[in-house]
């Protein structure tokens, strides 16, 4: 562990450490912005005696955060802020998350965390492939790598021929990306020759887009490394809100930084432990921008609140099973993009990428296509058992279309995977 005594923290101070952090952002936000603390309801932070209590706080949304376009909900002083991130959606103003000093220096000690759950240390090399620009995921990577003080490699997004050269010749151990990304990196791997498992590369910290099970493994096994889920975002101050630790049994949140609820996405009402909802974020330890109860729209649960056999005791969640936004309704049915991943990529000769494509027909009645990349031939029985368990699993009767891989555009950034002309 980074920091064991914050990590393995025992639960009932964790608790309190969270209501006294809780009682500081609420006391902060009502010095320093009073639409935000009037939106709160002027809440007396000394009133605030459970962590209960933040339910009778409003969500707060995406919406909310861009129609306060800039700095809205900030709440330091302009002088103090020392650098921005920012997440732009396809419409509407992008949301601007400034940090302080302070707020950088939190970034890189929950990214040192992450780093450590995942056995990264300052012998390791990091190859840095998320972009350094607006979007966060570059410099949490980055931040958390000089905390560590392990050796890293900046490189970015794109140039494949690149990343291998680097990756060979430098040594790197460990890589960072989207979660798509290492995709694209084995695709062209095969084009090129390029083989990984004789590279020193023994680590992936992935995260930013869902990917399922099935992905992970397959990652794994062409690239020959151990792969571990990171979270954050940049409403709540970017990647390395948490990460799933060596025993893979869930995402751990670091609670002396986050406070997690899980919510009924429809009632906004809190569900109970283990119950699939919306998982909502209010940060106890951020100064220009605090959030209080921001919906981050993926859907999740609780698995424990148990020590886990790592040691650590914050609480964790289920890796991501798709966002509120992207559940699709095809005829009545309800699904997410993952199910129908799960079922495609346990199947032997489905290569990684796909795409739902849904559209009305002249009569207005609602079509749906599925394209699948094959990196080799399948049998008549494996694509009438694909269609069984998509009828079965997910309930949806269709008849898949297979096309060689690479044939499906690529887009730059986060994969395509869902494309729905019905709203045009
Ligand atoms: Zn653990």
């Amino acid at each position: 562990m980074w920091q064991p005594e914050c990590e393995a923290m025992d639960g009932s101070d964790l608790e309190r450490l969270q209501l006294a952090r809780l009682r500081e952002t609420v006391a902060r936000i009502a010095a320093n912005n009073p639409t935000y603390y009037e939106k709160l309801g002027k809440p007396s932070p000394d009133a605030l005696t459970s962590l209960d209590g933040i339910q009778k706080f409003p969500l707060l949304t995406k919406s909310d955060l861009r129609a306060a376009y800039p700095f809205g909900y900030a709440c330091a002083p302009r002088k103090d802020f020392a650098r921005m991130q920012m997440s732009s959606g396809t419409t509407g103003k992008p949301v601007i998350c400034p940090y302080t000093k302070s707020d950088i220096a939190q970034w890189g000690e929950i990214m040192a965390r992450c780093y450590t759950a995942a056995g990264v240390t300052s012998d390791d090399v990091i190859q840095i492939t998320p972009s350094f620009g607006l979007p966060n995921g570059g410099f949490g990577f980055h931040f958390g790598a000089e905390t560590i003080g392990a050796f890293y490699i900046p490189v970015g997004p794109g140039r494949t021929l690149l990343q291998f050269q680097l990756m060979q010749d430098l040594g790197a151990t460990v890589l960072t990306a989207i979660a798509t990304y290492p995709i694209r990196l084995i695709e062209a791997a095969r084009e090129e020759n390029f083989d990984f498992k004789k590279s020193k590369l023994r680590v992936g910290i992935f995260g930013s887009e869902m990917w399922s099970e099935e992905l992970r493994k397959k990652i794994e096994r062409d690239m020959g490394i151990e792969t571990f889920d990171i979270i954050g975002m940049t409403e709540t101050g970017g990647v390395g809100m948490g990460i799933d630790c060596a025993a893979h049994q869930g995402i751990h949140i670091w609670q002396d930084h986050y406070l997690a609820e899980i919510v009924n996405p429809k009632t906004g009402q809190v569900v109970n432990d283990g119950t699939d909802g919306e998982l909502v974020i209010t940060t106890l330890t951020r100064q220009a921008s605090p959030m209080i109860r921001y919906r981050t729209g993926d859907m999740t649960r609780i698995v424990s609140r148990e020590k886990c056999s790592c040691g650590r005791t914050h609480l964790r969640i289920d890796r991501f099973r798709g966002r509120t936004d992207d559940m699709i309704i095809y005829k009545g049915v309800n699904f997410y993009p993952s199910q129908i991943e799960t079922i495609l990529l346990r199947q032997e000769g489905v290569a990684a990428d796909y795409q739902i494509i849904l559209a009305h027909d002249p009569h207005g009645n609602e079509t749906m296509e599925l394209v699948v990349e094959l990196a080799a031939p399948l049998s008549s029985e494996l694509i009438a058992r694909i269609k069984r368990e998509l009828y079965d699993y997910v309930g949806l009767s269709v008849e898949p279309q297979f096309v060689k891989a690479g044939e499906l555009p690529r887009a730059p950034g986060k994969a395509v995977r869902v494309v729905d002309k019905r709203k045009a």
